[in-house]
């Protein structure tokens, strides 16, 4: 009798153990889930041309124009001609000479807004081949 007894108070130890450990995953998941996605580290990598990329810091002030797989100095709607803006870490197409302008009806790049667009974190500009990336909450 008392040795079932011990089987079962080793039983429920067992068990408080498991229950203990799973909560203890579930709290650093939580964390890591609930971690601000926000920070310096944040940077937008823009992608154009013959594998060029340019990173820039997502609390930087800046407006990038890329004409024909180039960077340029400033937007004269010439050429294959696309307008980034970065500002308070977000990031959107603000021009583009693009067929359709879908990379301008793309919306705006944030910490928040990757959660649920289409795209993630990405805007696209297939026509001319430029890319914008949320390269966010990376250590
Ligand atoms: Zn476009």
């Amino acid at each position: 009798m008392e040795r079932q007894g011990d089987n079962r108070r080793n039983v429920r130890n067992w068990i408080l153990t498991g229950a203990a450990i799973g909560f203890a995953a579930l709290a650093v998941v939580v964390c890591l889930l609930l971690r601000p996605k926000t920070g310096a580290a944040d940077r937008f990598v823009i992608r154009y041309g013959d594998g060029e990329s340019l990173t820039v810091p997502a609390w930087e002030t800046r407006t990038i124009v890329i004409r024909d797989g180039k960077l340029a100095d400033e937007a004269n709607g010439e050429g294959a001609e696309n307008v980034i803006h970065i500002e308070n870490g977000e990031a959107w197409m603000e021009q583009a000479n693009c067929p359709h302008k879908e990379c301008v009806k793309q919306g705006v790049l944030n910490a928040e807004t990757v959660q649920s667009r289409p795209l993630g974190t990405w805007i696209v500009c297939a026509p001319h081949q430029v890319y914008i990336e949320y390269a966010g909450g990376v250590e």
